[in-house]
């Protein structure tokens, strides 16, 4: 029986992997970790029965304790509730599906933990991967990626160790504003930009998708995660999202995950690797496409994906300082106080003005985090 903990159960990527374990018969449900949706959550635990939880605020986890007294289960709150999921000792495996900087420490503790990772939670590899990427060696443990174009990537890379790798094509749908213009972008609202063509998923993640600061993220992430350099990874627009990703080898021969835009599947994956098992629902059908069609990115629109290979150029703190004011950015837009062409120019106001600290530890990293945020309290947020 595989015991699975989960960050972030509440969330698109949290329910999804609850609802591909209800349909696996070797895997269980030993720890939940919530924000705020209590009520989710309580269903969640009389369905899935985990042994300990956690919620994000105190007076939450006090009202939770009343609602499952019934229940044997321990109710835990903030970081130290975190951390008390991620290192259950039960466990053997925990999905990072909380969304921010805020799954840096229960994914350390996880890993010095000996758990294995499934990896959603790509603002922790972005930030932290210098310090992620040796733990995972040192402490022997798997890091199984759950973003689909690195599900995608991982599994082209099956069976090929040891052959030299040429390229990796990182595909992106291009969002709801592919082919818009920057004059078109400066009227887009919040509900547009929360339309996404082909994937449902969590608001922050949606928003990325649209600036394609996401897109910026996943390069980094695939640069700790299959260890390429920069000029390897190269982003192609595919608006039809059928290509999850492609691997190219020196020898020119190119191998691509295909499927549906379905979440589930590298969810699964990540947690019956390397086994396959059946997915209820449709599948990929060829003779029903019509076409595949492929673009270069305009980054001089899109600069959010710019930016964040700049960052990636740079190094040090500077993911961190991109990563930090995107989430507040975001959420600014999110709360409808700032336009959405004003996500990218605060990203670069704050790479310009934020000191760059080379090798960050995670002090430094959390530090970084928080001198962004002030900076774009003072200069954005009146
Ligand atoms: P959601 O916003 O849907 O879910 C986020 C989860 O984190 C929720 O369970 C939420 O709890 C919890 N959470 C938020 N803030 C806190 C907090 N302060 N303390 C404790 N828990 C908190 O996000 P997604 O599922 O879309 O994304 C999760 C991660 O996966 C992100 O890093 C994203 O980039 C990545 N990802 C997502 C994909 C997708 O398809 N959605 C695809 C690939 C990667 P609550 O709702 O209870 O407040």
């Amino acid at each position: 029986m595989r015991k699975i903990a989960i960050l972030g159960s509440t969330g698109s990527i949290g329910t999804q992997t609850l609802e591909v374990i209800s349909r696996l018969e070797d895997c269980e449900v030993v720890a939940l970790s919530a924000g705020r949706n209590i009520k989710l959550l309580e269903e969640q635990i009389r369905a899935f029965k985990p042994a300990i939880v956690a919620v994000e605020r105190e007076d939450d986890a006090a009202d939770l304790k009343q609602r499952v007294a019934d229940l044997p289960v321990k109710v835990y709150s903030g970081m130290e509730g975190l951390i008390e999921v991620a290192t259950y000792p039960e466990s053997d495996i925990l999905v990072t599906a909380i969304v921010g900087m805020l799954g840096i420490r229960p994914t350390i503790a996880a890993i010095e933990a000996g758990k294995d990772i499934a990896l959603a939670n790509k603002e922790t590899l972005v930030t932290a991967g210098h310090l992620i990427m040796p733990m995972i060696q040192k402490h022997q443990v798997a890091l199984l990626p759950v973003d689909s174009e690195h599900s995608a990537i991982f599994q082209c890379l099956e069976e090929e160790k040891g052959n030299p790798l040429f390229a990796i094509w990182l595909t992106a749908s291009g969002g709801p504003f592919l082919g818009k213009t920057r004059k078109e972008l400066e009227n887009v609202t919040l509900k547009d930009a929360l339309k996404h063509p082909n994937w449902s998923m969590g608001k922050k993640i949606t928003i990325d998708s649209a600036t394609m600061v996401n897109k910026g993220l996943e390069v980094m992430e695939a640069k700790w995660l299959f260890g390429a350099s920069l000029e390897q990874i190269r982003v192609l627009i595919h608006p039809q999202s059928v290509i999850h990703s492609a691997v190219e080898f020196a020898d020119g021969a190119v191998k691509a995950q295909l499927g549906t835009p379905d979440m589930r599947l590298p969810i699964q994956y990540a947690l019956t690797y390397p086994k396959r098992r059946p997915i209820p629902g449709e599948h990929l059908d060829f003779y029903k496409m019509a076409e595949l069609t492929f673009l270069k990115p305009d980054e001089e629109t899109f600069r959010g994906l710019y930016l964040a290979k700049k960052a990636l150029q740079m190094g040090g703190s500077m993911p961190t300082v991109l990563n930090a004011a995107n989430e507040k950015a975001v959420a600014l837009f999110l709360q409808e106080k700032i336009g959405f062409l004003t996500i990218p120019e605060i990203i670069e106001d704050c790479m310009d003005n934020i000191m760059m600290v080379d090798n960050p530890t995670v002090e430094e990293i959390l530090e970084t985090q928080k001198k962004t945020e002030d900076y774009i309290e003072s200069r954005y947020v009146s």
